[in-house]
């Protein structure tokens, strides 16, 4: 059994869907499915949860029809079948009226995540009965019966291993079977949902828990690049990735891969495939356990970074002092990425400043606290970067761009740079001149 994901892009329009059909059947071993919604429908959901929020009816309804006019598009245009088309049409509608009736509830957590996730919901229902219809038979399973994420960052394997497989047994036999990312059952069994682009972290949970031989994410790039093409010329796509490498990339900006999506499958080193729709013959990226090369692989950004310097003249030859700082984001559940020290003073960064008021306000009791935002992290990754002999180079980027923060050997794989978000794209294209293309010989 292996798993393949498809994202928002790949399920996006008709024509792409067709993509998706040709994939599926290529080759003959059994598969799940795993679909994200429509391009644009997940950020469509969410401006329908702040109409429900703030008891906006109209804009409601307005949206709601929107969104059932979007899928009959869809449908008139995939389906040839007048019968089929209006089979679907009808199941939509029905999916559409449910919609109208949670809208009408109280909002709550669980009626956002109910919402939120409907564009999964309505995507595979017309993908499974378009591919059912012209004889490539399916089966739709539902996701919350048996995607049970305990907390957000805490998928119960086991319980997904034994009601999918329980499923699975009950169900008629499929070599192919399609179900919805992002969406799950949290620990009181509430319907919730992952994070944004969760949807490759549902198909690796899947394959952990089925003990698939691989999973693959279909996305819109022909693979992990070794550095951002929207900023970047001549990057390349990188062969082989470890799992911590693409872990560190992940949480470091690159947007191909949900931060949490290796994790599921660490242990039981089953690879992660990142193809692409659109050519589905490229090679990818493959990401598993084997090291092929050490050093520098790649280099990624991750913006919205707020970096907070405190100091105080009581840290010197103190000790007790970081952990006191410490308890205060662990207090307010915030976590650090990067810290680097003085002995009268420690910098960090956080992304999350939903509680940074409150964090700073408790500190500013004993310290001096300043706040920058606006902040990009920028990260290089790759086993032992830090031995690699052209790693040096990063350096030379003291000369030409200001750098509040550089962490390095907390790790053998990575280095971190932090840089005002106005000189990320500069920082990015210095990098790659001098780690990547004066190493390959296109720069003299
Ligand atoms: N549809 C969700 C999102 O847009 C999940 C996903 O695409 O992976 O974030
Ligand atoms: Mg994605």
């Amino acid at each position: 059994m292996k798993i393949l994901k498809f994202g928002g892009t790949s399920v996006g329009s008709v024509e792409n869907l067709h993509r998706v059909r040709e994939i599926l059947t290529a080759d003959q071993e059994d598969k799940i499915v795993v679909c994200s919604a429509m391009s644009g429908v997940t950020d469509q959901l969410l401006r329908l949860v702040e109409n429900i929020k703030y008891g906006d009816a109209e804009a409601v309804t307005r949206n709601l029809h929107k969104l059932e006019s979007k899928h009959y598009d869809v449908i008139d245009q995939l389906i040839e079948e007048q019968g089929v088309k209006n089979t679907l049409k009808d199941g939509v509608s029905a999916i559409i009226t449910e919609m109208f009736e949670i809208s009408s509830q109280e909002y709550s957590e669980t009626v956002n995540s109910k919402i939120v996730t409907y564009g999964e919901t309505l995507l595979t229902y017309i993908f499974s009965g378009f591919l059912n219809a012209i004889n490539i038979t399916n089966v739709l399973l539902d996701a919350k019966e048996f995607m049970y994420v305990d907390a957000v960052d805490n998928p119960n394997i086991n319980k997904v291993a034994k009601k999918l497989t329980k499923i699975l047994e009950d169900n008629i036999q499929s070599k192919i079977y399609i179900t919805q990312g992002f969406v799950c059952r949290d620990e009181a069994g509430q319907i919730s949902h992952l994070k944004r682009g969760g949807s490759d972290y549902t198909a690796t949970i899947i394959g952990s828990a089925l003990d698939a031989s691989e999973v693959q994410i279909w996305t819109d790039i022909d693979g992990l690049h070794n550095n951002d093409p929207r900023y970047v010329d001549q990057t390349h796509p990188i062969a082989h990735l470890t799992y911590n490498e693409a872990a560190e990339l992940a949480y470091f900006g690159a947007k191909i891969l949900h931060p949490q999506t290796v994790s599921p499958v660490v242990g039981k080193d089953i690879p992660v495939l990142l193809k692409n729709t659109f050519d589905p013959e490229a090679p990818g990226t493959v990401i598993s356990n084997k090291t092929y090369k050490k050093g520098l692989k790649a280099i990624s950004a991750k913006d919205g970074i707020t970096a907070i310097k405190i100091k105080s003249n009581r840290m010197l030859m103190a000790h007790g002092y970081l952990r006191r700082i410490f308890e205060v984001f662990d207090n307010f559940n915030t976590s650090i990425d990067m810290i680097t020290t003085s002995e009268i003073a420690i910098s960090l960064t956080i992304d999350n400043t939903s509680n940074l008021d409150e964090i700073v306000k408790e500190i500013q009791g004993y310290a001096e606290v300043t706040v920058e935002q606006e902040h990009s992290i920028i990260c290089i990754v790759g086993e032992s970067v830090i031995n690699d002999k052209n790693s040096y180079r990063l350096f030379e980027i003291l000369n030409y761009i200001p750098v509040r923060m550089v962490s390095y050997g907390g790790s053998n794989n990575n280095i971190s740079i932090l840089v005002d978000t106005k000189d990320k794209i500069p920082t990015l294209r210095f990098l790659n001149e001098k780690l990547f293309q004066i190493q390959e010989g296109v720069v003299a």
